[in-house]
C-alpha cells in the first residue's frame, strides 16, 4: 500500500523512473545505464556524493547480481539509517514528567511551510489527544500572524499574538507563560524568518531560547528547521547555516508533494546529523507524515522492485 509519504514523491519518481527502468534483474547495469541513474539522482537532488555512492555500489557488485534494484534500495536504506535522518525521537512522548508544556520552536526561511507545519502539528497532536497552543513569534509578517489564528479557530487553539513588529521573544515568553499556567501539553511556536543577516538571525534565535527557558526551565525541548523540499540542494545550505546557529534538533521537510527534487532527504542524511521528523505532503491539516525511511525509499523506487 502506498501511503501519504510515498504519494507525495510522485514528481521524483517520475523523474527517476526512466533511468530505474533500465535497471532489469539478473543484469549488471552497463554503463550506460548507470551514468543515466547518476544524472537523474543528481536531478533528484540526492546530493552528488550519493549518487556516486550509489551508483559505485552496483557497478561493484557481482555479475551475477539478481537484483540491483534491490541493492539499490538497502544502500539507500543504508544511508537514510546511518545517520540519525531516520530517528523519530521523543517526539510523540506524552508531556513531559513534570506536567510542564512541550515547547516546540519551528524556524526556517520565509515560505518555508513553518506557519502551515505548525498547524499541522497542532492538528496531529490534538488528534493524539494533547492539548495545544500556539505562539505567533512571526511578527514581521502580519499575514503570518492572521494564517496562525485562522488555522487556531479551526482547530480550537488558542493563539498568542503581539502588534505586528513587536518582539518575537517577547510572544516566546507569553506563550510559555500562558502555556504553562493553562496546562497545555505541547506549546508551538512559528518564528520569523526574514531576518537579513546570519548574525541578525543568530540573536533572534538565542533569545527565543532564552525567553522560552526563563518561563520554563530546559525550554524549548525541540527546535525543528521547517525546509521546503522544492528548494533542494540550496534548502540544504541554508540548513547548514540554522544548524550552526539555531541549535536544531530536528528537521521537517516540507512540500515534498510539489517537488522533484524529493531525493534532498537522502543528501540531508549524508550531510546534515539532523533527525527527520516529519514530511509535508500537502496544503491539508492533515498532509503531514512521520518520516519513515522504508516508506521514503520505496516512494523513490516505486513499487515493482
Ligand atoms: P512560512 O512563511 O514558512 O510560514 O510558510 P507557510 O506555512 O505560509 O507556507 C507557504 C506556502 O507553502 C503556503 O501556500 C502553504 O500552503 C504551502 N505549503 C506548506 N507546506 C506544504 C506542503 O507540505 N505541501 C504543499 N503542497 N504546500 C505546502
Amino acid at each position: 500500500m502506498v501511503g501519504a509519504l510515498g504519494r507525495s514523491l510522485g514528481r521524483t519518481r517520475a523523474r527517476l523512473a526512466e533511468a530505474l527502468r533500465r535497471i532489469v534483474p539478473s543484469h549488471k547495469p552497463d554503463e550506460d545505464t548507470l551514468e543515466a541513474l547518476e544524472e537523474a539522482l543528481i536531478g533528484a537532488d540526492v546530493g552528488p556524493t550519493v549518487a556516486l555512492r550509489l551508483v559505485e555500489n552496483l557497478r561493484r557488485a557481482p555479475v551475477d547480481d539478481e537484483s540491483p534494484r534491490q541493492r539499490l534500495r538497502a544502500a539507500m536504506l543504508e544511508t537514510l539509517t546511518r545517520s540519525t535522518a531516520a530517528g523519530n525521537g521523543p517526539t510523540e512522548r506524552d508531556g513531559l514528567p513534570d506536567g510542564r508544556p512541550q515547547v516546540i520552536v519551528l524556524v526556517g526561511v520565509n515560505g518555508s511551510g513553518k506557519t502551515t507545519s505548525a498547524a499541522k502539528l497542532g492538528a496531529r497532536y490534538i488528534a493524539q489527544g494533547r492539548s495545544v497552543m500556539f505562539g505567533a513569534a512571526d511578527t514581521f509578517r502580519a499575514a503570518a500572524v492572521e494564517q496562525l489564528e485562522v488555522w487556531g479557530e479551526r482547530l480550537d487553539v488558542p493563539v498568542i499574538a503581539h502588534q505586528p513588529g513587536g518582539d518575537p521573544a517577547a510572544v516566546v515568553y507569553d506563550t510559555c507563560e500562558a502555556g504553562r499556567s493553562r496546562g497545555v501539553d505541547v506549546v508551538l511556536i512559528d518564528t520569523a524568518g526574514r531576518l537579513h543577516t546570519k548574525d541578525n538571525l543568530m540573536a533572534e534565535l538565542a533569545k527565543i531560547h532564552r525567553s522560552a527557558a526563563k518561563v520554563i526551565e530546559g525550554a524549548p525541548d525541540e527546535v525543528w528547521l521547517v525546509l521546503d523540499a522544492t528548494t533542494g540542494q540550496n534548502g540544504l545550505r541554508q540548513a547548514e547555516e540554522f544548524l550552526r546557529h539555531a541549535g536544531l534538533t530536528g528537521l521537517i521537510l516540507a512540500k515534498l508533494d510539489g517537488s522533484a527534487k524529493g531525493g534532498v532527504a537522502l543528501s540531508i542524511a549524508e550531510t546534515l546529523d539532523l533527525p527527520i521528523r516529519f514530511v509535508g505532503t500537502g496544503e491539508g491539516i492533515d498532509d503531514l507524515a512521520p518520516f519513515d525511511a522504508e516508506a521514503y525509499v520505496d516512494g523513490l523506487l516505486g513499487a515493482d522492485q
